[in-house]
């Protein structure tokens, strides 16, 4: 498709960066592969708004993936920032700050009696991995289908034929012995669990699977879907893991455990505990993480762990998060949802509006989506359309129609109006759009 504007000065950004970066990105998402056109190269952010290097502002419905729920330089996040930073930027011992943010995040989520710091989200969930097969002294690992976990090598798995078969790597530099020990298995199918469960009777060391994926697009899990998970793991042995990075701390205060009281024996988070910088965690049942060095026999470990800027950001936002944030937050979300099926359903676009909590996206198919087969099967190619005239319109959205879109609590009627009024053109180009 060609592109309704240009961006000059992200379009030279991106050509120097494609020079000495593959792809000119650090993270693929980040390349518009999906969709085409020039990648928006941001120079700043204030509340719901992004400012690119050609001097536009965006409404921002990504929020970096989940984390700025508060909105792009929140002054009292800054501000706790500025106060860490100007004390030392990192120690590589132990400091206060990283067991106020363990303490925050253990009086939140209650099946976490203990909690480890670590980076990124993909080190929780490696992390969490190599700990459930410490403990359980077993090797094989259940995931699903359309489940992101980061870029852990034994979780970029693909589902082979039939259920119960065990893992093919999703990606080349992933063997076929690091992949073969993960049974991939489809999202919302407590029968396929069942199945695999009893292929492998006592070696399988656990189930990991987003507490509500946001991965494949939003697809909550069906009525009684995690808490089928928990029950067939408790009876064999293995363990619960609940990846949490992207609604740990976003769906409520005590993200969707919170929501469906469904007690992990290990959970993983990230995103929203790091204020915007590099803070992760895991942690759960504490005769589990007794496992941990340097207390147990399972090594783990990180240089920048704790680190005392990030475990600031992270505390401020957290303490910033009370029944009132949410509520706001889920309010926004509901009223932006609203408006965007309304204007599809306006163009007569066949689409559902798929939330969970205050996350949310759009499958452009009326039939119900519950896994990632399910998802694949919308008419993405509307999404394209739809994207870029947003974008043109100053509306900034995730740029795959795979992914969930995120709100904060500084989306205010300014904001959401300038989304109400980029809606109409949106959709009149998803009902144009042709495969
Ligand atoms: N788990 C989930 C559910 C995620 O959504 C992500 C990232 O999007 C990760 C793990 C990996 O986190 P990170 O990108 O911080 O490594």
């Amino acid at each position: 498709m060609s592109f309704p504007y240009d961006a000059p000065v992200s379009q030279t950004l991106f050509d120097r960066a494609s020079l000495v970066t593959p792809g000119g990105v650090n993270s693929p998402v980040r390349a518009f592969r999906a969709v085409g056109g020039t990648p928006r190269f941001m120079v700043s952010g204030t509340g719901p708004y992004l400012t690119d290097a050609d001097g536009r502002e965006y409404v921002d419905l990504v929020c970096s993936w989940g984390p700025m729920i508060l909105g792009h330089s929140h002054p009292e996040v800054i501000a706790a920032v500025q106060e860490a930073v100007a004390r030392g930027t990192s120690f590589g011992t132990p400091g206060e700050g990283e067991v106020a943010l363990a303490e925050e995040i253990v009086a939140r989520i209650e099946p976490v009696e203990q909690v480890r710091l670590v980076s990124s989200g993909t080190e929780a969930t490696m992390s969490a991995i190599r700990l459930a097969r410490g403990f359980t002294g077993r090797a094989k690992v259940v995931k699903f289908a359309g489940c992101y976990h980061g870029h852990v090598d034994a979780l970029l798995a693909a589902a082979g034929s039939g259920v119960a078969t065990f893992g093919l790597p999703d990606t080349p530099g992933v063997t076929g012995a690091q992949a073969g020990d993960t049974i991939v298995l489809p999202y919302n199918d407590l029968e396929a669990v069942r199945t695999a469960f009893a292929a492998h009777p006592g070696e399988i060391a656990c189930v990991i699977t987003e507490a509500s994926p946001g991965n494949m697009g939003v697809v909550p899990p069906l009525d009684g879907f995690n808490a089928g998970l928990k029950e067939i793991c408790a009876a064999d042995g293995a363990l619960y893991i609940s990846d949490e990075v992207m609604t740990g701390f976003r769906t409520s205060k005590a993200g969707w455990f919170g929501i469906d009281g469904v007690r992990p024996d290990l959970m993983t988070f990230g995103k929203v505990m790091g204020g915007g910088f590099p803070a992760a965690a895991f942690g759960g049942r504490a005769d589990v993480m007794a496992h941990l060095a340097p207390v147990g026999p399972v090594y783990q470990a990180g240089t920048l762990s704790g680190n005392p800027v990030a475990t600031a950001a992270g505390l401020a936002q957290l303490r910033l998060l009370d029944d009132a944030a949410y509520t706001k937050v889920d309010a926004v979300s509901a009223e932006i949802r609203s408006l965007v099926s309304e204007a599809f359903t306006k163009e007569g676009v066949a689409h559902t509006v798929s939330s969970a909590s205050n996350m949310f996206s759009v499958f452009f198919t009326d039939q119900p989506v519950r896994n990632y087969e399910d998802a694949k099967k919308q008419e993405a190619f509307r999404f394209t359309a739809f994207f870029h005239s947003m974008l043109a319109q100053g509306v900034y959205l995730p740029p795959s129609a795979f992914e969930s879109w995120f709100v904060s609590t500084a989306h205010d009627a300014q904001a959401v109006e300038r989304i109400a009024a980029a809606l109409p053109a949106a959709a009149r180009a998803a009902s144009e759009a042709t495969a």
